[in-house]
């Protein structure tokens, strides 16, 4: 069973408008046991629909075509599918009648525009639309079932609901038979990763595992399927244990979880509590520590030291340091840690301190230099980090977050 998607509109292929219709729908009709082989984007042309609506249909046993089929000049959906089919548009009085009741409880008459949602071609069906006034529509291509629906992501949600259980494999309950799964790791690099679980990734393996980075973080897909003897839980579970074994600590969540929400869970079970003393990241890290519900048990205090005489008036650092090491170094995050820790009275203490860019890079302290402090009972870890004097600002102030939680993750505490 093969599906695919085209979602439809200008507002789409010129970049205003992301498409979160078709990530929507491939997410949903894969719990359906339903696999998405294509997503395409088309503008509001008659002729590119056509063509994308009839390539799709040769090629596939299911087609939702989303966007295109409001009252508006713009909206050809219905056009483009009359050609397919080569069939004249028809009014359909049961849309008709649909139509004129929403209106009625609108207040208001329909204009002509809006009757021209009622055409439909006709062989094709009409899809009922609670919530809105275009109605959708369903047609057959050869041996293909093609649905369009609304572009109103509510009404296209909606109207997909309704749908859902006669898009599965007939015959079959809709029950998911794929299973998604996704690990999320921290500290290595994509190549690296690829490397150590390539015999994972061997094509046409079931489960298919993939790995996509974003932003230091490396994420690893487990797309399992049925088998005629197993339940895609099985290899997906079995390949969840196994990528964990090999990949060990740098695995630190899986499914919604974040590093912040993965640190919130360990500081609060443990009983821990927490505060930051912030240089180049400018209050961010006590920002992540604190979108998590409930960060008040663990977040104390945060500090925002950005100039020489805060880190000395606020944390105690010695004003020798600063002067022969400066603000970037690793005696200054250890100091700022130390310091942040004892005026705080928290378990933990983490501070960070680098050269964020784009300018005040130089050659022996280039932008990017990041060093990043954690204090605990036992003493202080400091890390030198370089995350490449390339990256925009925003990216190594990130980069320098998530690696300070990743400290406090897997310090020994
Ligand atoms: P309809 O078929 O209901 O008339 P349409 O394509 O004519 O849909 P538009 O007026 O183009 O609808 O868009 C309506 C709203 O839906 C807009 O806010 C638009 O941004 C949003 N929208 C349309 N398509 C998508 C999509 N693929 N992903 C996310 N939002 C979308
Ligand atoms: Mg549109």
């Amino acid at each position: 069973m093969i599906a695919e998607i085209i979602s439809v509109g200008s507002e789409l292929t010129t970049g205003m408008v992301t498409d979160t219709n078709s990530a929507w729908l491939s997410r949903k009709l894969a719990e359906l046991g339903i696999m998405v082989a294509r997503h395409t984007t088309v503008s509001d042309d008659r002729e590119s629909l056509r063509e994308a609506m009839q390539a799709s249909s040769n090629r596939s046993d299911v087609v939702i075509i989303n966007g295109g089929l409001g009252p508006t000049r713009d909206d050809l959906t219905r056009y483009a599918l009359a050609e397919v089919l080569g069939q004249p548009l028809e009014s359909h009085p049961q849309a008709q009648k649909q139509i004129e009741a929403f209106f009625v409880k609108l207040g208001r008459p329909p204009s002509a525009a809006d009757h021209v949602q009622a055409l439909i071609p006709k062989t094709a069906a009409i899809l009922e639309n609670t919530i809105g006034t275009a109605p959708g529509i369903e047609a057959r291509v050869g041996k293909c079932r093609l649905f369009c629906l609304p572009g109103v992501p509510r009404e296209m949600k909606r109207m997909f609901w309704e749908l859902a259980a006669r898009m599965a494999p007939q015959g079959q309950p809709p029950r998911p038979p794929v299973v998604i799964r996704s690990l999320h790791t921290f500290g290595s690099y994509e190549a690296d990763l690829g490397r150590r679980i390539e015999h994972f990734m061997t094509p046409g393996r079931n489960p298919a595992v993939g790995t996509t980075a974003s932003d230091g973080i490396i994420s690893i897909r487990i797309v399992a399927q049925d088998t005629s003897q197993t339940p895609a839980e099985v290899p997906a579970g079995r390949d969840e244990r196994k990528l964990r074994e090999v990949l060990g600590d740098l695995v630190f969540g899986a499914g919604d979880d974040t590093l912040a929400s993965v640190v919130a869970c360990l500081l609060t079970d443990r009983r821990l509590t927490i505060s930051t003393a912030e240089s180049c990241t400018g209050g961010l890290l006590a920002k992540n520590l604190t979108d998590i519900p409930g960060s008040s048990v663990y977040m104390i205090r945060g500090y925002v030291t950005y100039s020489n005489e805060s880190k000395i008036e606020l944390l105690g650092v010695p004003v020798e340091l600063l002067q022969a090491h400066g603000a970037v170094s690793a005696e200054v995050a250890r100091a700022m840690a130390v310091g942040c820790r004892r005026r705080s009275g928290t378990d933990l203490a983490v501070s960070t301190t680098g050269i964020a860019g784009p300018g005040g890079g130089t050659v022996e302290k280039p932008v990017g230099l990041v060093y990043i402090a954690l204090a605990d009972r036992n003493g202080v870890e400091v890390r030198q980090c370089r995350f490449g004097a390339h990256l925009p600002r925003a990216v190594i102030r990130g980069r320098a977050c998530k690696t300070a939680l990743n400290m406090v993750r897997l310090g020994r505490m």
